[in-house]
């Protein structure tokens, strides 16, 4: 059985879905298809999630965006003006919830109205594939991703959901199931999400549970580069990475994979594809066990928006464990993400990702026992495999905050 994760980029659009029959042509025996929302869906929802949370009316505004966006690619792919009860249906239930009353946990809130997304896109793929003969079966992956209460950032329910998931694939020759990435369910059946760009994960999660013999991932980049063709120039293509490297990359901040993917592929030895949708017979990225070292170009990871702070102790003390362990007692309370620690005698730096709400709270209480700097809007380069000439280049004409530098691996917090 193999696992195939398609990205938001590879439904955006009637021409991406229906290439993406291609792909799966190409590859015949039992398939779970695991779908992100449609293009940039999830990010329009939040907006949806915002609004509604704010009683703004605007809301709906958005709400019809979204669905005029996705009765645009089902005109396309079936014919002009057609309508598909089961999409009705999802967007029937997203706008009874705008119109009902909101509690006062956004998490909750944000996870049952983000979650259409992939409900949607599931079920418009779904649909298709059926009605053009590529049969399949779709299935609600809430019903066996079980997860805790964490909404936003949920926790899988391994056991639990090892027993609903082999009960639910049964695979009979030749299937094909396409399910939702992202999403989870709580044991009270309440929808959760496992994070931004989490279908990955779900992907990974899946391929675990049902020990896959591979995963693949498909994107619009030729497979995983060395830097972000975004920002850098001549980027080369990674022929194939050891589960740690992806594992340090994605990490560090770089996009193609959620960080989360890796360990539940590696801990079956399951290899993970990353694919252009594009070039679909392009051999991509592998990342497998790997024994030797490999000898890789400067691979380059920037991530953006970090907040920096530097705490000093009021009392002219030491930093000490103490302190230390307060400080991150306070980061896990707001679960923010740290992505570089540095102390010296009496400082004591600390680069996270900075929260779409702001640290206000968090500053009040560090006041308290630290003299409190606080940066933001920087840049958190790492540089894996780093060469005098990739450090001297990155940092040109930047003022570097905190710079760190391992026998593999430097790192800077750039303004
Ligand atoms: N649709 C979700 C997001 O955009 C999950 C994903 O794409 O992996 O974050
Ligand atoms: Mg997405």
């Amino acid at each position: 059985m193999k696992v195939f994760k398609f990205g938001g980029a590879s439904v955006s659009s009637s021409e991406a879905v229906r290439s993406s029959v291609n792909i799966l042509k190409m590859y015949p025996g039992n398939k779970v298809l695991v779908i992100s929302a449609m293009g940039k869906t999830t990010n329009a929802l939040e907006m949806v999630a915002r609004k509604y949370f704010n009683q703004d009316p605007e809301v709906w505004t958005v709400f019809q965006e979204v669905k005029s966006y996705h009765e645009g690619i089902i005109s396309e792919l079936w014919g002009e003006s057609t309508e598909l009860p089961e999409i009705e249906k999802m967007f029937g239930l997203l706008s009874n919830r705008i119109k009902g009353e909101r509690s006062l946990n956004f998490d909750y809130e944000y996870d049952q109205i983000v979650a259409f997304g992939e409900l949607i896109s599931t079920q418009i793929v779904s649909l298709y594939f059926n009605s053009i003969g590529l049969k399949n079966r779709w299935v609600d992956v809430r019903n066996c991703l079980k997860t805790d209460d964490q909404y936003r950032e949920a926790n899988i329910n391994w056991e639990l959901s090892e027993r609903l998931a082999k009960r639910l694939f049964t695979f009979e020759p030749d299937d094909l199931y396409i399910t939702q990435g992202f999403i989870g369910g709580t044991l009270t059946n309440q929808t959760t999400t496992l994070g931004r760009e989490g279908s990955d994960y779900t992907a990974a999660i899946l391929a675990n549970l049902l020990d896959a013999e591979e995963v693949s991932i498909w994107k619009n980049v030729p497979g995983i580069l060395n830097a972000d063709p975004d920002f850098f120039s001549n980027t080369q293509k990674l022929d194939e990475l050891s589960y740690k490297e992806a594992i340090e990359l994605s990490y560090s901040g770089a996009k193609v994979i959620h960080p989360k993917t890796i360990k539940p592929l590696q801990n079956k030895n399951i290899p993970l594809f990353v694919k252009s949708f594009l070039e679909p017979e392009k051999p991509g990225t592998v990342i497998h066990a790997v024994e030797h070292p490999l000898d890789l170009v400067p691979v380059i990871i920037v991530k953006k928006n970090m907040a920096l702070i530097t705490l000093t102790p009021n009392d002219f003390s030491f930093i000490s464990i103490n302190n230390v362990s307060d400080v991150f007692s306070l980061f896990a309370k707001y679960r923010l993400k740290v992505g570089l620690i540095q102390q010296s005698a009496i400082d004591l730096s600390i680069a996270f990702d900075e929260p779409e709400q702001g640290i206000d709270v968090l500053i009040r209480q560090l006041q308290e026992k630290f003299e409190v700097k606080y940066n933001t809007d920087l840049d958190l380069v790492t540089i894996r495999y780093y060469t005098p000439e990739s450090v001297a280049q990155i940092s040109a004409g930047r003022t570097i905050y905190v710079e760190q530098k391992s026998r593999r691996t430097a790192r800077m917090l750039l303004k």
